[in-house]
């Protein structure tokens, strides 16, 4: 066989190839408040490559230490329901009182350029998300235990002992529903937990589903058995 028939032969096979452009995939991680998914998602952030993070909208007030735009966009109760209502959210939630949402414009961006997107939302945002049908693997981070939760909660310091007190309330609800994520994570150690994280993204991109282009791609590189014979 001439180079010229591979040349030909690998050509026409890529072009009937046919296949959309690769989307991202949608990471969701949740965990009740304490959990440990933000020191998690930082550990991950910096060592998988091409993953990137949506900083949700809040209309809580933010604590001592938060960057507007880096932690979240803090807003007025008033401008979340104008984004609301004109649509801006892919998922939002009343979370402890407080509206949390993300924003579709930059999760649309994202994964239309083959980014992968981690969110850091609560279990009804997950919910949304799932039922959005966008591709996504739902990640749960389980506490040790509720004792070892308080600790944490308690020792960070951030909320008011009221605000603390609604969170550990809410805490038992949403861990009852792990059952609802494809995988779950116990964050006993964060360094092994973050490592842990890290390989079910890099698993979840291996998937064959998810490698069909990238296979064909390969496959059209090959002569076929008639002409390399
Ligand atoms: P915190 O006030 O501690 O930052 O967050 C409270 C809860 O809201 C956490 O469970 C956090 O994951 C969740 N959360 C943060 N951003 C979003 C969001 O955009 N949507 C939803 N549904 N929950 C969020």
């Amino acid at each position: 066989m001439s180079e010229e028939t591979t040349r030909e032969s690998t050509a026409d096979a890529t072009a009937a190839l046919n296949l959309p452009e690769a989307r991202g995939i949608l990471f969701v991680v949740s965990s009740p408040s304490g959990g440990g998914k933000g020191t998690l998602i930082r550990r991950v952030l910096p060592v998988v490559p091409r993953l990137g993070y949506s900083t949700s909208w809040t209309t809580r007030e933010p604590r001592a230490g938060e960057v507007e735009g880096v932690h979240y966009f803090f807003v007025t109760e008033q401008a979340f329901a104008e984004a609301r209502a004109r649509g801006e959210f892919l998922e939002w939630a009343v979370v402890h009182g407080k509206h949390y949402g993300t924003s579709l414009a930059v999760i649309e961006r994202e994964l239309g350029s083959g980014r992968d997107v981690i969110l850091e939302i609560d279990v009804q945002g997950a919910e949304s998300v799932r039922r959005a049908a966008v591709d996504s693997v739902g990640v749960f981070i389980l506490p040790p235990s509720f004792d070892v939760l308080r600790e944490r909660l308690t020792a960070r310091a951030s909320e008011n002992p009221e605000q603390l007190a609604t969170r550990l309330c809410n805490a038992r609800s949403e861990v009852a529903r792990y059952n609802e994520f494809d995988y779950v994570l116990l964050n006993d150690d964060a360094d092994r937990a973050a490592r842990q994280l890290a390989s079910i993204i890099l698993a979840e991109r291996a998937r064959r589903g998810r490698q069909e282009r990238l296979a064909r791609e390969v496959l059209a590189t090959f002569p076929d058995s008639a002409a390399s014979a």
